[in-house]
């Protein structure tokens, strides 16, 4: 039987990061990737907006505050070491309301107290920022948030994690796994420590080992329209200022790095993991597995699950979506949004006894293993520095 000192289940960006960064501290050493998927890039670490956040959203204490900072400053790194083009957009937030502005200084407090760069500006500041936005009196500006493309990343990093002596297995599923052993339909392996970053099967495949039992996957659906505008008639991302009771950042205007503008992502509730539309990847039995566990989420006194659904729903409508984006930058028309874009969905971890999304990324040590439950956006951001986090603080190989 072939042997290997970390193998990772997942080969997103996550996983990806995690076996980097395991090279980069344990040079010749044994590491393998494995993606059920024959192409890099096939879920969430292709299918997003390449938003670069700066990492002001998150409550000080919390492992996004402290990953992404510093993942957005890692990954530019990489962006300029491989080549990989960084579009430097900056992005504002503005608010489409009074009322919204009490929370608009709570998030300018929260970016103070993670020591991420962001200003307070008037309408006419924004107007010199991003003309085509409008705000009610004050805006946020943020110039570390930027732009990359996905897919290319995920791929230089692939190739990094290979130019240190790892392996990537595509187009290999691991079947089932336990504690020094892994099984894929080719082969069986030893291991001596497995990571799991499964994306939208962490849990499955956390439970393989015990772990993680209280939690259950919720996915939901992502979906974009690109405009026919021309290229840099947006500049900044724009962005509402989000609602707190939401899990998600609300409807958002985001400028691609070839300078092209989208709106979305929406955060449509999905019954089966992977439905990207058609019936690809259906299984009734996820199915069920997902529907059992929207009751206690809809229960939840943790979100407004109706309020969720009511706004999340008509977003399958175009008109609808980009409607919204209409009240953060009133140029956009419905008929100028028409091409679809490629539909991603969220990996939200639900804590099933409490009925709560779980809003901070979750990290579980189980035996001869480590389970990256909880890999919410931004981890596509902060990915290098929760590699770099996991690899010295939780792993014990
Ligand atoms: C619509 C949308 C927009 C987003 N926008 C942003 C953004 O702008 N900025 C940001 O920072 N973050 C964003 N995110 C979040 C970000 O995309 C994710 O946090 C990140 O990609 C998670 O990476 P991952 O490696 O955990 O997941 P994935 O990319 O899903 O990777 C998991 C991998 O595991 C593989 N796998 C699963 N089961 C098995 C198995 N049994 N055997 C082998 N392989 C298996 C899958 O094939 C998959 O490739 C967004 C997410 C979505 C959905």
């Amino acid at each position: 039987m072939r042997g290997y000192d970390v193998a990772v289940i997942g080969g997103g960006i996550v996983g990806l990061a995690l076996a980097d960064a395991w090279l980069a501290r344990h040079p010749g050493t044994r590491v393998a990737v494995f993606d059920k998927e024959p192409d890099l890039a096939a879920h969430a670490s292709g299918r997003n907006s390449g938003v670069l956040h700066a990492g002001f959203y998150y409550a000080p204490d919390s492992l996004k505050a402290q990953l992404t900072r510093r993942g957005n400053q890692m990954l530019r790194e990489f962006c300029t070491e491989r080549g990989v083009d960084v579009r430097e957009t900056g992005k504002v937030v503005v608010a489409t309301a009074p009322e919204q502005l009490p929370r608009l200084d709570d998030l300018y407090a929260r970016g103070q107290a993670n020591g991420v760069p962001l200003e307070m500006v008037d309408e006419a500041a924004l107007h010199e920022l991003e003309p085509l936005a409008r705000t009610h009196k004050r805006a946020l500006w943020s110039p570390t948030t930027a732009v990359a493309d996905p897919v290319a990343v995920v791929e230089a990093l692939a190739q990094r994690v290979r130019e240190r002596g790892g392996e990537v297995h595509l187009g290999t599923p691991v079947l089932d796994a336990g504690p020094g052993r892994l099984r894929t339909p080719y082969q069986q392996f030893a291991v001596g420590h497995i990571i799991n970053a499964a994306g939208l099967y962490a849990d499955r495949v956390a439970h393989w080992f015990g772990v993680g039992e209280e939690y259950r996957m919720l996915p939901f659906k992502g979906l974009y329209w690109y405009s026919s505008w021309p290229p840099g008639r947006l500049q900044r991302h724009v962005y509402p200022v989000p609602d707190p009771r939401n899990p998600f950042l609300g409807v958002h205007l985001t400028v691609t790095v070839g300078g092209r503008t989208k709106v979305g992502p929406t955060a449509i509730p999905s019954l089966w993991r992977e439905d990207y539309g058609g019936v690809r990847g259906f299984d009734a039995r996820e199915v069920w597995d997902v529907a059992r566990s929207y009751p206690g989420f809809v229960r939840s006194p943790h979100h407004d699950v109706p309020g969720l659904v009511r706004t999340e729903l008509p977003k399958y409508s175009r008109r609808y979506l980009v409607g919204q984006a209409a009240a953060l930058v009133p140029s956009v028309r419905a008929e100028d949004f028409r091409e679809k874009g490629r539909i991603g969905v969220r990996a939200q971890l639900l804590h099933v006894p409490t009925g709560r999304l779980e809003m901070d990324f979750v990290v579980r040590p189980g035996e001869g293993s480590t389970h990256v439950l909880n890999a919410v956006s931004p981890a596509w951001t902060s990915s290098l520095a929760m590699a770099e986090w996991i690899c010295d603080n939780v792993v014990s190989a």
